[in-house]
């Protein structure tokens, strides 16, 4: 994610903090300062602040060791403002799977709960107000934040977790699409929900309202791309004819008739081999550099990666996202035969579901 710190390596993952998490400490920090009149209370509420967010990458943690656990790596957690995010390297298919990876977030909540009931009960606070606010203001308001998380994680919207095990549970009596657009849905009528609330004195509540209306649909989209997907190889998606250059011809000529198409990586073929692939950006920064009379081949790199038409399509696309790769090109029985792209994708996703 932009504009992230990485805070250190936790299990193997990468902590990352987003920068707007300093504007939360920040008018923590300074909305205390200016009701107290005290750093020491400022300090305290940043204190809480950081212990909150302890309390939510063991959360995310939560939820990345779960999916672990059923092969699925985890390639970072973020922090918000409004919460983490554990970015893994897919979602679990099985629903079963999903439901578990949900449930382990919120887990991790209740059994701090469950530790701080049982940090206060020892040191004798007996959990009424408001003498025990007044006892163990800290670890009180930890616990209330705990269970509000809990609370809060498992509504039944997107994106929240609550969402998903919603989804999960649908999906044991409806199809996987059919189960996530109910519980988009029902996500973005809690929403509608959220949006009111906040005309009653709630502002916090609008952004809230924002963020789970376009997290639902957001899900609902990605689902619907991913089911067109699978089951799907890459011949079905690529471009069967794309332009293609041959490794003798000077940059000058390819440049010529190829600047103004929509293609922006080129193979390089010679008798239905394929040799490489220029990219736009290297024929670009080529010819600025005055090298217009020289060959192509002159000027792709040895690296020949290229996918099979029979892989499946979903993989292939995985693998061209960790490399940031723009297109792939498609070989077959020492063949080349096509070229899949994003445009040769839309046009696919936009065919399958028309
Ligand atoms: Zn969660």
């Amino acid at each position: 994610m932009n504009w992230s710190w990485k805070l250190g390596r936790l299990a193997g993952i990468d902590i990352y903090m987003h920068w707007t998490f300093l504007l939360l400490l920040g008018y923590v920090g300074l909305s205390d300062l200016q009701e107290n009149h005290s750093l020491l209370a400022a300090a305290q509420g940043i204190g809480l602040v950081l212990a909150v967010f302890v309390c939510i990458v063991l959360h995310e943690l939560g939820h990345a060791l779960t999916a672990r656990h059923y092969g699925i790596p985890t390639r970072e957690i973020t922090l918000l403002p409004i919460g983490g995010i554990a970015r893994l390297e897919r979602m679990p298919d099985d629903p079963r799977q999903e439901l578990w990876v949900a449930l382990a977030g919120p887990a991790v909540n209740v059994v701090i709960a469950a530790v701080l009931i049982a940090i206060l009960l020892g040191l004798g606070v007996v959990l009424q107000m408001p003498e025990a606010v007044l006892k163990a203001p800290f670890l009180l308001s930890l616990l209330i934040i705990n269970i509000g998380l809990v609370i809060f994680n498992m509504l039944p919207a997107f994106p929240m977790d609550g969402g998903r095990v919603l989804r999960a549970l649908l999906a044991h009596w409806l199809d996987y699409g059919r189960a996530t657009d109910i519980a988009a849905r029902v996500g973005q009528g809690m929403a509608v929900l959220f949006a009111v609330g906040g005309f009653f004195g709630m502002p916090m509540l609008w952004l809230i309202a924002v963020f789970v209306f376009l997290g639902a649909a957001a899900e609902a989209r990605q689902v619907r791309s991913r089911l067109l997907m699978a089951g799907a190889a890459v011949r079905d998606a690529m471009n069967p004819q794309p332009l293609t250059i041959r490794p003798d011809a000077t940059l000058l000529q390819v440049a010529d008739h190829l600047m103004t198409g929509p293609q922006r990586d080129f193979p390089v073929v010679v008798d239905d081999r394929l040799i490489g692939m220029l990219h736009r950006a290297e024929l670009m920064e080529a010819l600025n550099h005055g090298r217009a009379g020289t060959y192509v081949g002159e000027n792709i790199a040895g690296n020949g990666e290229a996918a099979d038409a029979a892989d499946m399509l979903v993989g292939v696309l995985e693998r061209m996202g960790q490399r940031g790769m723009s297109s792939m090109p498609v070989t077959h029985a020492g063949r080349f035969v096509g070229l899949l792209t994003p445009e040769s994708l839309g046009q696919y996703m936009k065919l399958r579901s028309g």
